[in-house]
């Protein structure tokens, strides 16, 4: 997911194929100035490593500004981790990056000087899992769910907010522990009076049901499901959503 606000680029989560992705919409790794991520499986964090090896090289001077990667509990010891395997490779100058380590149960709200407002919230699926609600001054939102099971904080990080994108991994018939459904993500939504859900991070299972109708079940508002490139403008309210390409 890709946050533009003010000066701020901010990518949620890069899972593989993120970088060709940001690209058919326009921006370079280079444009990015903060990378959140909710937590450390692979299909969260795996284009991490092509992302800093392709700022280092083949130009390293071609990062003019610094970019800040957060994420919850561990996240210094994930990115020694994957130093551990590619060394110097993935390693930036501190004026180009900097990490912040987020104290996952703690939970936080950050101020960015970029002119935005970030909190976030442990969630139920991995000890460093968090999810994050992004605001800017005028009050727009959005809340992003990470991989979680049915649980309170997801609700009150989506309080109000006017766009919820909220992980249904499995239709409702097939719940497994740790992820959510679409009626579950209906229920949350309701629950936190989120103004608009999307429903994303769809596994297989989820083809051909109407994820929708499962949705409304628990929840009386827009209900869409999520496609790579899908934008949305938020100004106080949304002003429209639509899939661009
Ligand atoms: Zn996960
Ligand atoms: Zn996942």
């Amino acid at each position: 997911m890709l946050v533009e606000t003010g000066k701020a680029k901010i990518l949620v989560d890069l899972g593989p194929g993120t970088m060709h992705r940001l690209l058919e919409y326009g921006l370079t790794i280079f444009d990015l100035t903060h990378i959140f991520i909710t937590h450390f499986h692979p299909d969260h964090t795996a284009e991490l490593v092509p992302l800093l090896f392709a700022t280092k090289y083949p130009d390293g001077a071609a990062r003019t500004h610094r970019l800040t990667i957060a994420g919850g509990t561990g996240l210094k010891r994930f990115y020694q981790g994957l130093q551990a395997a590619y060394g110097q490779w993935i390693v930036l100058p501190e004026e180009q990056m900097a990490l912040q380590e987020i104290d996952t149960l703690a939970g936080e709200a950050l101020t960015c000087v970029e002119g935005f407002n970030v909190t976030a919230r442990p969630v139920d699926h991995r000890p460093e899992s968090l999810a994050y609600r992004f605001s800017d001054s005028t009050g727009s939102s959005v809340a992003y769910s990470g991989d979680t099971d049915d649980c309170e904080t997801l609700a009150q990080v989506a309080r109000g907010v006017d766009l919820f994108i909220c992980e249904s991994a499995m239709p409702d018939a097939l719940k497994v522990p740790g992820h959510m459904t679409p009626s579950l993500a209906g229920t949350m939504a309701a629950r936190a009076g989120a103004k608009r859900l999307v429903l994303t991070h769809l596994y297989p299972e989820c083809d051909g049901v109407d994820l929708v109708k499962q949705a409304r079940r628990t929840y009386k508002g827009p209900v869409m499901v999520a496609e790579d490139l899908l934008s949305f403008v938020l100004e106080g309210a949304i002003r429209n959503g639509r899939a661009q390409g």
